[in-house]
């Protein structure tokens, strides 16, 4: 029976073993029962099911995740945890536990090894540090992800939602949107966490859409075409694509396009749906050198 999710069999475990929280690591551990069940629940995890969690801690998801799942697989960048790890997932064979760095691992080996290249569900309390290259890289990476259920600050979670013409629309929004279906699950108060963030949380569930919802022609294009008009937030879309100097295209060429288009030269990217974009770097790169 999972056991770790309150206060009093977390604290027991921490001064069992004299772990130090490392706030480098960003780590906030869950200690409520309630919010636990909620985040499985909301990943649809059944016993056909192989689960990938993200920093697992001193495991106290896990064991939710192991009881739900037929197969979990947990990378936990830090040493000092996979003593606690190797106490609290014993009871369960069903754990795969790898030390490392989720943004160095081999994705696409680890799909193929421990996944047996079959779809899986991405679940964690995710450290704050590195949100977005995690969810990034887990979408770029094409490895044969069905949903990625998180817990995120509050703020990421409204990014990852919004459309355009908002002050937290921007690149990861659309990335999102382009690979995923975003739904808030429920907000999390910091005191469900030991030690408590000074942010607050929410978990959202990401399905990932079976084609995307726009035709691209060259999608890595597609994501430095976004990136290049929210580098320069208050200059013109026009500006964005030249100065980021990796696109390929001059600026006669960009204005061509937009004029193309119908689209004004001083337009600015937070204004771009995603179609637009979809349009715009579809049409850029055809004329890039
Ligand atoms: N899952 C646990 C829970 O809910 O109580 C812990 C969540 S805590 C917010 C984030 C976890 O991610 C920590 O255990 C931390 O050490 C781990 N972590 C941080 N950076 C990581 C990385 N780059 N790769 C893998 N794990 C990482």
């Amino acid at each position: 029976m999972a056991n770790l999710g309150n206060i009093t069999n977390t604290s027991e475990i921490l001064q069992k073993y004299r772990f130090r929280m490392q706030k480098k690591y960003g780590q906030n551990f869950l200690i409520d029962t309630n919010i636990l069940h909620k985040i499985v629940e909301a990943a649809q995890i059944t016993k056909e099911d192989c689960v990938l969690e993200i920093g697992p801690g001193i495991g106290t998801m896990t064991q939710y995740l192991a009881e739900a799942a037929d197969k979990v697989i947990a990378v936990e960048i830090d040493k000092d945890l996979i003593p606690i790890l190797d106490e609290t997932l014993a009871p369960y064979d069903n754990v795969t536990l790898i030390q490392g760095d989720i943004l160095k691992v081999d994705l696409h080996k680890l799909s193929r090894e421990q996944a047996k290249d079959r779809p899986f569900k991405v679940v964690a309390n995710l450290p704050y540090y590195i949100t977005t290259p995690i969810i990034m890289e887990l979408f770029e990476s094409h490895i044969p992800l069905t949903s990625i259920t998180v817990m995120v600050q509050s703020e990421v979670a409204d990014r990852m939602q919004v459309g355009p013409g908002t002050k937290d629309y921007g690149a990861l929004s659309l990335a999102v949107q382009y690979f995923s279906r975003p739904e808030v699950v429920t907000r999390v108060p910091a005191s469900c966490f030991i030690p408590r963030p000074n942010v607050d949380s929410t978990v959202i569930r990401l399905t990932r859409h079976t084609s995307p919802p726009v035709e691209v022609t060259d999608e890595a294009y597609l994501f430095a075409v976004i990136r290049a008009s929210f580098n320069q937030r208050r200059k013109t879309l026009v500006n964005g694509l030249v100065n980021a100097g990796n696109l390929g295209v001059t600026r006669e060429q960009v204005e061509e396009v937009l004029t193309q288009m119908g689209i004004s030269k001083t337009i600015r990217g937070e204004t771009f749906t995603l179609e637009r974009f979809a349009e715009l770097s579809n049409r850029l790169a055809q004329g890039r050198r």
